[in-house]
């Protein structure tokens, strides 16, 4: 039997699979994609200074590509735009980052099942005792983590009477796609004029399909190639993001080659409430930890592997893999990523509710390259002197001013109840935060 299964080597399987193998566990990565062809095949704008907070080596070479010199993004009619010319995150491709990591985890001592598809938890009496594989194989365990994305394998398949939802609400799912597409000498000068791109720099235009929506433009001259990302609510519309990609190109009559790219689903909301149960913990887009400013949840699934791999070691150690043991990584995460991306909620109440026009106040008058800059760094708004000129445009609309205040404030003070985290699994201290989490998004959205 081993100590620890890890549903899938993502980011954050990999990273717990390999912690708790070097603090000398049996760990197994049940993962369905043949190992040679892992990771997601897009590049992802990942947090510069997640790399020191986890320990993980910064990317290099082929997996990172050049970020642009700045980046501008405009309001949904691209009248208006705030710029930043620093790169709080940086460009990795994902297929290449995912074998590093996988490459560590084995190195670690972990074993991989690959080409693998884990079916369902294999439960008994109440508590998770392992996983059952699409083939009908049942592989025990002592604790099993479900680091499966936002699928979520084991999440689905818990019992009905467990704290952890199975289901999250289908509408916070968002389509999106990346590429980067080459096009040949004589076609490439037409590509930034034709998109209107300008030199070094990356274009997102944010609800620009109104509610939450990206458009991300950007031309590398030097490669001849167009990186183009595209997200918008999938319940919203009838194509998917590549779909989209594909016919906006084939509109402006453009070509090229695609020479690295995919997309697929993001759970964009607030982490789940629960993240542990009896022999289970969720990491990553399984338990929805992403950013929901930009839908970022590479950083928050590298924190929680880690963190993850450090309550389960303790745990397997004092041969106590219950609820109430295994809390301690709930807590951890949810005190602090958690409260992070708790607090970037904000964002999606603003995007969600917020008309075009109000879009264009917001990008116009109210944002700073600061708050731009603090969106990317997942870090909370600030004031600087600096910015106090560009804040002053601001009571041209004081109403509206207003309003952005009060959800900045509702923010705050969800970050703090996020912070506040129960310590200790009690169902009644549960419902209480609960009701407080319900409380202070009422506020923001009103
Ligand atoms: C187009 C696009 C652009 C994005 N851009 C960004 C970005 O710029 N920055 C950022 O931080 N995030 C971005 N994201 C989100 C990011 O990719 C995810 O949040 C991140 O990959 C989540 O990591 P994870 O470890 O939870 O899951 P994943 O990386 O999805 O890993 C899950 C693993 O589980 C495996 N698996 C799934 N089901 C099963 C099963 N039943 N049995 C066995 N194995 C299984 C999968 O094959 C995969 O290897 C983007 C997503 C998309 C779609």
């Amino acid at each position: 039997m081993h100590d620890l299964i890890v549903a899938g080597a993502g980011c954050a399987g990999c990273v717990a699979a390999e912690r708790a193998a070097a603090r000398g566990f049996r760990v197994l990565l049940v993962e369905r994609s043949p190992a040679q062809s892992l990771g997601h095949p897009w590049v992802n704008g990942v947090e510069r200074a997640v790399f020191e907070e986890t320990g993980i080596p910064f990317p290099s070479g082929d997996e990172t590509m050049p970020s642009p010199e700045r980046s501008r993004f405009l309001s949904p009619s691209g009248a208006h735009y705030v710029e930043i010319a620093s790169q709080p995150t940086v460009e990795v491709r994902m297929s290449h980052f995912a074998r590093r990591l996988l490459a560590g985890a084995l190195q670690a001592g972990a074993e991989l099942r690959d080409e693998t598809t884990v079916a369902a938890p294999l439960v008994e009496k109440g508590r998770v005792r392992g996983v059952v594989t699409e083939a009908g194989k049942e592989l025990p365990a002592r604790v099993v983590l479900d680091a499966s994305g936002w699928e979520a394998a084991i999440r689905r398949g818990l019992p009905e009477e467990s704290p952890i939802p199975r289901e999250v609400d289908p509408g916070c799912l968002v389509t999106a796609w990346r590429e980067q597409r080459r096009f040949a000498a004589d076609e490439a000068q037409d590509v930034p004029v034709t998109l209107e791109i300008p030199p070094d720099v990356s274009l997102s235009r944010v609800g620009w399909r109104g509610g939450y929506s990206v458009l991300m433009l950007h031309w590398d001259s030097a490669e001849r190639e167009l990186d183009i990302l595209a997200g918008f609510r999938a319940s919203q519309e009838g194509e998917t993001a590549g779909e989209f990609v594909e016919r906006f190109l084939r509109e402006k009559g453009l070509g090229g080659e695609r020479v690295y790219g995919g997309g697929g689903l993001i759970p964009v909301r607030l982490s789940l409430d629960v993240l542990v149960d009896h022999g289970v913990l969720l990491a990553g887009d399984a338990a929805c930890m992403v950013v929901p400013t930009h839908g970022s949840g590479v950083a928050s699934a590298l924190i929680a592997g880690g963190l993850a791999a450090l309550t389960v070691s303790r745990c397997l150690r004092e041969n106590d893999t219950s609820r109430q043991n295994l809390w301690e990584y709930a807590c951890a995460y949810q005190r602090g990523r958690g409260s992070l991306t708790a607090y970037f909620d904000v964002t999606q109440a603003i995007t969600d509710r917020f008309a075009p026009k109000e879009m264009e106040k917001l990008v116009g008058c109210l944002m700073t390259p600061g708050d731009v800059e603090a969106g990317l760094r997942v870090r909370p708004l600030s004031f600087r002197l600096a910015e106090l000129p560009l804040r002053l445009r601001a009571l041209r609309h004081p109403l509206f001013s207003a309003r952005f205040a009060w959800m900045a404030s509702a923010a705050m003070k969800l970050r703090k109840i996020y912070r506040g985290y129960p310590a200790r699994y009690d169902a009644a201290a549960l419902r209480e935060w609960q009701q407080a989490v319900e409380r202070a998004r009422k506020r923001l959205l009103t």
